[in-house]
Order: structure tokens, then sequence, then C-alpha cells
């Protein structure tokens, strides 16, 4: 993945540059990922904070401690509720941005999945991936 990547949420408010990302990313099938998609699983795409700018738009934020016991902070835009990114004191150089929200959906290739343990049996993922029960060792 390279180029200008942007994102964007569902009313607009909130647009992101991303900058350089840091990685492939991955499923994650942490029940707190699928609460706060209202879907199967999350998608994370980490990025570079120090790249990483916010262009337009009001964030909320919304902290809990996640199984691994790292405290997670979810962002989102208070208007339509879209799901942006999160954050963690445990990996600070990190932002790990939803991948629905990225402007170019054809870039992202999710490389691995974790919390398999927690995994619904209504999603399939390509079984080839790198899988984990819980976060990535
Ligand atoms: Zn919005
Ligand atoms: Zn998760």
């Amino acid at each position: 993945m390279s180029g200008k990547i942007t994102a964007t949420c569902l009313c607009g408010a909130v647009r992101i540059s991303c900058g350089e990302p840091a990685g492939a990313g991955g499923y994650c099938h942490c029940e707190d990922c699928r609460k706060s998609t209202g879907s199967a699983f999350g998608v994370n795409i980490p990025f570079e904070a120090s790249e990483f700018r916010i262009i337009s738009g009001e964030i909320r934020s919304f902290t809990k401690t996640a199984d691994s016991g790292n405290e997670l902070t979810r962002h989102f835009c208070p208007n339509c509720g879209s799901p942006l990114f999160g954050t963690s004191p445990q990996h600070p150089g990190r932002i790990y941005v939803r991948a629905g929200i990225i402007d170019q959906p054809s870039l992202v290739r999710p490389a691995s999945q974790t919390w398999c343990e927690s995994k619904v049996e209504w999603s399939t993922i390509d079984p080839r991936l790198p899988s984990y029960p819980e976060g990535r060792p």
C-alpha cells in the first residue's frame, strides 16, 4: 500500500490524510471490534502517527481496556457514527485506521487475522492468512 491515502466518514464531515502505512494490517475478530463496527469483524490498517493528519471534522472517542489488557481508544464521527481509527498508549507511534473509511479501498490488503478464538461462525476469511487465537504474538 502506498501513495496518497485519504479517509472520510459516512457524512463527510471528517476528512483524514492518513500518511504512510506502517504495515498491511489485518482482520480482528475480537468482540470489541464486532460491537464497535456492527459487523462480523474489524479491519484495521496501521499508519505512522507522525504523518497522520485530521483535515476537518470533530471527533469523539471512547476508551476501554481490551481483552489483551491494553487500553484502546476508539475514535468516531459524532455526527454520523462512523468508526474512524483506534489508538493505544501501548503503541504511541501508530494509528489504526478502520479500513472501511479509506477512500482507496483497492489498496487495502489485510495480511493476517487476530483474536480468532472470538470469531463468529458467520464470517469466513481466507484460511491461508496467518491466524492468531489472540493478538499478534
Ligand atoms: Zn461523519
Ligand atoms: Zn479487535
